[in-house]
C-alpha cells in the first residue's frame, strides 16, 4: 500500500512515498501516474513554473524540431483531442503553454515545489529509501526518488579567459531573461551554431546592428518550411491519433514518419537527385528520412550531404562564407538542426561569419571577443554553447547511493546503468530519459511516457509484491553498457565530436551515452525485463535481500 504523507505539521522532514525532480513534461506525467496510482509525491522544481527545458529555453527562434502535432501526450485521449497547434513546429510559447494546460487540465500544480533546488539525495540504508535535501533547508524522506532532470538542462558555460569581465548583456540561449530582451540595433555577437544558434542568428541578425556569429563547427541545417496548421490537417492527425501513436512506438526512431525502405542509391541518378529535392522542399525530417542507411553506411551519408552543401552554395552569395559554412562531419551524427532562412541570413551585410575553429577565441575584454589580433566590439554576447547533455543536471546533485558512494565517482569513466532506468547500488533512484535510453535520439515525449509508464508500474508491482526495493544488479548494468557501446560503434556516430558523446565538454569521458539500438527494440526490452519478474534487477523485501 502507497505510504500516506505523515509530515502534516512537520516542517523540517516530510514523508512522501516518491521524490520527482523536475517540473517539465517527464516530471508532470510521472506526477501524473503516481498520483493516479494513490502514491504522495512531491515534485520539486527550480524554476517558478512547468516546463522545464520550454521553461528555460525563450531564446528568439526557440522551436521544436518534432512537428507540433506529434510532440503531444498521448496518454489522454481528451487531451490530444481539445488541443489546437498553430504550427507546424510550435514555437516556445505556445509549447510551454501546452505545458501549464497539462498542469492545469490535471491539477498537477499543488504537488509542486517551485524555485527550490534539489542539492543532494541520499540512500538510506535504515528507512530503505531517500532522503532528498533541498536549497530551502528541507529534507524529504522518500521511498522513492526520481529525476525527471532532462537530458539537455545543464547550461554549458565555456572557460573563456576574461568571460567574467564582459560588461554588456550576456546571455545563454537556455537562460534567457523571461520578459524577453530589446536588442535592436546593437552589435551583437552569438557563440555557437548547433540548434539553438542556428534558430536565434536569424532573428537575432534581423535585431542587430551587426550580428557576428562565431562559428566552431559548421552544422547542417535543414529548412523546416513552418507554416500555421491547418484545421482540416488537425482535424485528420486528430481522427488518426492512435494509429499514429501505435506507428511511432513501433518505429526505431519514435516518429510515426517513416521514409523510403530501399536505399536511394539504388536509383538512376537523376531519379534521386529529383526525390531529394521534392523532399527538401518538404523540409524537417522528410529529408533525412531519404536515406534508410544514414547512420550506417558512408556511401548514402555523403550523398546526402553532398546535396546539402549543393544548397548551401547555391543560397550564400559569397562562396567563401559558404565554404566555411559547409559541415564535414557526417549527417546526424551531430543533432541536425531545422532553421528558417538560415544560411539566407550570411547574405544580409549586417552579418559576419568568424571561424573560431581556424582563430579560436583568445579571451573576452569588458567590450569585445578577441580572436587572434582581431576585436570584436559588441554590446551584447550569446552563448549559445549547448549544455553539459545527459550526465550535467544529475551530477549537478550530490547522489549518494549504498555506503555513501557518490554517483559522479561511479561514472567517473562515463555513466553506467541497466536499460538507462536504475543504478546499480543506488536503490529505487529511477532516471528518466537519460543516458542508456535512446530519449535523445526519438521523440522526447513519448520516450516521457513510456519511462514514467514503466516507472510507475514498476513501484506499483514492488508494492503488490511486498518488495521494499528494486535495484539494477552490477553484471546486467555492465552487460547493457557494454551493448549500449556495441552498436553505437556499428554507426557512424561516433566519429562525430558531439553531445552524444560528451566531447562538448573539456574533460568529460567521451563514452557514447544514447542507446542507438532503437525506440521500439528498446521499448520491447523494457517490457521484458518487467514481466520475467524484473529480470536484470535485484528487488529487496523489507531488509532481507532475495533474488529476482
Ligand atoms: P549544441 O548543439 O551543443 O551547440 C553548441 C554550439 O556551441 C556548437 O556549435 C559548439 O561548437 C559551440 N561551442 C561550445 N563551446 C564553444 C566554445 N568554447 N567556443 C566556440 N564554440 C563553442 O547546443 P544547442 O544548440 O543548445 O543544442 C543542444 C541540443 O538541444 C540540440 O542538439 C537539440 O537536441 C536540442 N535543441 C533542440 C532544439 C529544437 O528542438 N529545435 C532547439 C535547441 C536545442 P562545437 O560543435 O565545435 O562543439
Amino acid at each position: 500500500m502507497p505510504l500516506k504523507d505523515l509530515s502534516a505539521g512537520a516542517p523540517a522532514t516530510r514523508n512522501v512515498d516518491a521524490v520527482v525532480v523536475g517540473a517539465g513534461m517527464g516530471g508532470l506525467y510521472m506526477l501524473y501516474r503516481l498520483r493516479e496510482m494513490g502514491f504522495s509525491v512531491q515534485v520539486i522544481e527550480s524554476g517558478d513554473d512547468v516546463g522545464g527545458t520550454w521553461y528555460w529555453n525563450r531564446y528568439p527562434g526557440a522551436r521544436c524540431d518534432i512537428e507540433s502535432m506529434y510532440y503531444s501526450f498521448s496518454f489522454s485521449r481528451e487531451l490530444q483531442q481539445e488541443w489546437n497547434w498553430t504550427e507546424r513546429y510550435a514555437a516556445q510559447p505556445e509549447i510551454l503553454r501546452y505545458i501549464q494546460h497539462v498542469a492545469e487540465r490535471f491539477n498537477l500544480r499543488p504537488h509542486i515545489q517551485f524555485e527550490t533546488r534539489v542539492t543532494s539525495a541520499t540512500f538510506d540504508e535504515e528507512q530503505l529509501g531517500w532522503q532528498v535535501k533541498t536549497d530551502h533547508g528541507e529534507t524529504y524522506q522518500a521511498r522513492f526518488c526520481i529525476m525527471a532532470t532532462g537530458s539537455l538542462s545543464a547550461a554549458n558555460l565555456p572557460a573563456i579567459e576574461g568571460i567574467e569581465t564582459f560588461k554588456g548583456d550576456f546571455y545563454h540561449t537556455a537562460q534567457w531573461p523571461r520578459d524577453g530582451v530589446d536588442l535592436t540595433g546593437k552589435r551583437i555577437g552569438i557563440i555557437g551554431t548547433g540548434s539553438s544558434g542556428v534558430q536565434a542568428i536569424p532573428l537575432l541578425a534581423r535585431q542587430a546592428s551587426h550580428l557576428y556569429v562565431f562559428q566552431r563547427t559548421p552544422n547542417y541545417c535543414i529548412p523546416a518550411r513552418n507554416a500555421p496548421l491547418q484545421p482540416d490537417y488537425i482535424a485528420r492527425i486528430k481522427s488518426q491519433y492512435e494509429d499514429i501513436g501505435r506507428r511511432a512506438r513501433a518505429s526505431a526512431s519514435g516518429v510515426a514518419y517513416v521514409g523510403p525502405a530501399e536505399s536511394p542509391l539504388k536509383l538512376p541518378v537523376e531519379e534521386r537527385q529529383a526525390m531529394y529535392k521534392r523532399h527538401w522542399a518538404v523540409g524537417g525530417s522528410v529529408y533525412s528520412a531519404t536515406f534508410p542507411n544514414l547512420l550506417i553506411s558512408r556511401e548514402e551519408n555523403d550523398e546526402a550531404t553532398a546535396f546539402i552543401r549543393a544548397q548551401i552554395k547555391a543560397t550564400v552569395k559569397d562562396p567563401e562564407v559558404a565554404a566555411r559554412l559547409s559541415p564535414k562531419h557526417y549527417l546526424g551524427t551531430k543533432r541536425n538542426c531545422l532553421g528558417t532562412d538560415y544560411y539566407e541570413t550570411y547574405n544580409r551585410e549586417n552579418v559576419t561569419l568568424v571561424d573560431v575553429k581556424q582563430t579560436p577565441i583568445s579571451r573576452l575584454t569588458n567590450t569585445a571577443v578577441v580572436c587572434g589580433d582581431q576585436q570584436y566590439e559588441l554590446d551584447c554576447l550569446v552563448l549559445a554553447t549547448g549544455f553539459d547533455a545527459m550526465t550535467g543536471s544529475l551530477l549537478r546533485i550530490d547522489i549518494r547511493g549504498r555506503g555513501g558512494v557518490a554517483l559522479k565517482d561511479k561514472w567517473a569513466d562515463g555513466p553506467k546503468n541497466y536499460l538507462g532506468l536504475m543504478v546499480a547500488g543506488f536503490p529505487n533512484l529511477f532516471i528518466m530519459t537519460g543516458p542508456g535510453t535512446p530519449a535523445s535520439l526519438t521523440n522526447f515525449v513519448l520516450a516521457i511516457e513510456h519511462h514514467a509508464e514503466w516507472i510507475s508500474d514498476c513501484v506499483h508491482d514492488l508494492d503488490r509484491q511486498g518488495a521494499a526495493l528494486i535495484e539494477a544488479r552490477e553484471e546486467d548494468e555492465a552487460r547493457w553498457i557494454s551493448h549500449v557501446n556495441d552498436v553505437a560503434d556499428m554507426t557512424l556516430f561516433p566519429t562525430a565530436n558531439s553531445w552524444y558523446l560528451g566531447a562538448n565538454i573539456p574533460g568529460k569521458p567521451r563514452v557514447f551515452m544514447p542507446y542507438v539500438g532503437g525506440f521500439a527494440n528498446y521499448v520491447a526490452r523494457c517490457a521484458e525485463a518487467a514481466s520475467n519478474g524484473y529480470h536484470g534487477f535485484k528487488l529487496t523485501p523489507c531488509k532481507r535481500p532475495v533474488e529476482a
